[in-house]
């Protein structure tokens, strides 16, 4: 099989053949979570899907190196030009260091990727440890004439950079309109046009996080960090840069912008977004009331849940809708998808545990390649999901002893469920989870043993202890003449 992976291109609009630039090596970039909250939902879905394409490319043998940011300097979302710096409001009002505020919520969001079995990245760079290169940057492209210094501040002059360059390519924005339609009201801001975007703020007295640069004690832009950062760490042109809809306008296209006006050309090849999630058909957000975080997910502790969904359950579920349609979070979907997965979980062991007959009469024939063929168009993991319920059902009818499978049908079929379930969707489950079975059985086996030799020691209360205890549990101990034998 010609094995071509089809993504689609928000810069394009089409799916098209991907080539890496460097052939074997790919070069990606994901916008990672700003850490000043702890993680949503709205971190889930990005983290997973690109951990997703992460694991694919390089089951089709590709050297990746996957760089995903931490954004801690601390912007606004919804006005990243204006107002407080979030983590130095909180850090304010906590009476904590602003890097301890970063330092906790970057090891609640790593404890959350790790419980959704998001693989970590190959290079996690803060945006304030790379001040030095986002100033080089912004020095660039004030040298090239598409900045301008105002009261200590430097912005990006969208005008200027539309008479040699295309801005809105991305988000399909009409700059015209934009330049026509963003004219100051108050006369009072220091840009020339409200559409000009920031690459360096002037801090206020007030901000608590702030670097020397050549124009003002500041900090950079929100959008200049990934610009600085993508190409320190993967060149001035590179693969993919990836990331939620919601940045396409005005994060990436801002970065299209700042590196073209820097250097004279554009950096990415492909561009992917994933698209975003709702919650009972609502946008996620804290005044609706409906903002769950994750550790809420996990416990069901949320007043919106009737119950905890497991992590693997969170990443199922996001898994059966492609990447670029809407997600919509509800009890009733969210319980269907825990037993959907149940099934997959349960059908993975029954698979390990089957043996084999001189024939097969279940139709698992070409499994493998129909998942790889959905994966390889654009990532279709809900129809790869779909190909591995069939096999879920075939897997059963052997095991219900209503049909067969060759020892050769069999050893696929195991190595089909390994790469798919576990390596590329990521799914830890079933049979996935044998190594805490392992864990398990050896803890118990250990507390049998230590009441064997407790026991011999005459020590009569521990030995009780031990197996009253246990028996309680629901465990089942029963004495033999070389030791011992338990069940649950
Ligand atoms: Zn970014």
């Amino acid at each position: 099989m010609d094995k071509v992976l089809r993504i689609y291109n928000t810069l394009t609009r089409t799916k098209m053949p991907f080539r890496p630039i460097h052939e074997g090596h790919v070069g990606m970039y994901v916008c990672g979570p700003t850490v000043y909250g702890d993680g949503h939902l709205g971190h889930a879905r990005p983290a997973i899907t690109f951990d997703v394409l992460y694991r694919y490319l390089m089951h089709l043998g590709y050297k990746v190196r996957y760089v995903r940011n931490i954004t801690d300097v601390g912007h606004l979302e919804h006005d990243a030009d204006d107002g407080e710096d979030k983590i130095a409001k909180k850090a304010r009002l906590e009476q904590l260091e602003p890097m301890e505020v970063v330092q906790y919520y970057t090891l609640r969001y790593h404890k959350a990727m790790e419980a959704l079995n998001v693989l970590p990245p190959s290079i996690e760079p803060h945006a304030s440890g790379h001040i030095i290169e986002q100033i080089q940057f912004v020095q660039k492209i004030l040298d090239n004439g598409y900045a301008y210094v105002s009261e200590g501040s430097v912005y990006f002059d969208v005008e200027k950079y539309s008479k040699d360059h295309k801005y809105g390519k991305l988000s399909g924005r009409n700059v015209d309109e934009l330049l026509e339609t963003t004219r100051e009201l108050d006369g009072q801001s220091e840009k020339r046009r409200a559409c000009d975007f920031a690459l360096w703020k002037k801090a206020q007295p007030e901000h608590i996080m702030r670097w020397p640069s050549p124009w003002s004690d500041g900090f950079p832009g929100w959008h200049m960090e990934c610009s600085a950062m993508g190409t320190k760490y993967l060149g001035e042109e590179f693969d993919i840069h990836g990331g939620g809809m919601d940045l396409v306008f005005p994060h990436h296209e801002c970065e299209i912008a700042q590196s073209t006006a820097a250097l004279g050309h554009e950096t990415v090849h492909y561009w992917m977004h994933n698209n975003m999630i709702t919650i009972n058909g609502q946008k996620m957000g804290k005044s609706l009331g409906n903002f769950i975080t994750l550790d809420e997910f996990f416990n069901g502790t949320h007043k919106l849940l009737t119950q905890a969904y497991s992590p693997m359950t969170i990443r199922f579920f996001i898994l059966q809708a492609h990447y670029r349609s809407t997600v919509d979070f509800g009890n009733e979907a969210l319980q269907a998808s825990e037993k959907g997965l149940e099934r997959i979980s349960e059908a993975y062991s029954r698979l390990m545990a089957l043996k084999p007959a001189a024939t097969t009469t279940v139709d698992v024939a070409g499994l493998r390649e129909r998942c790889e063929e959905a994966m390889l168009d654009d990532l279709n993991t809900p129809i790869v999901i779909s190909h591995l319920f069939e096999a879920a059902k075939a897997i059963n009818t052997v095991h219900d002893g209503k049909g067969t499978i060759s020892e050769a049908d069999l050893a696929e079929l195991r190595d089909v469920f390994k790469v798919f379930v576990e390596d590329i969707l990521g799914l830890r489950i079933g049979a996935a989870d044998s190594s805490n079975d392992d864990a398990y059985r050896k803890a118990v086996d250990l507390l049998l043993n230590i009441r064997q030799q407790a026991k011999q020691n005459k020590d009569w209360a521990t030995s009780d202890r031990i197996r009253n205890e246990m028996a309680e549990i629901g465990f089942k101990v029963k004495d033999t003449k070389d030791g011992f034998e338990w069940s649950l």
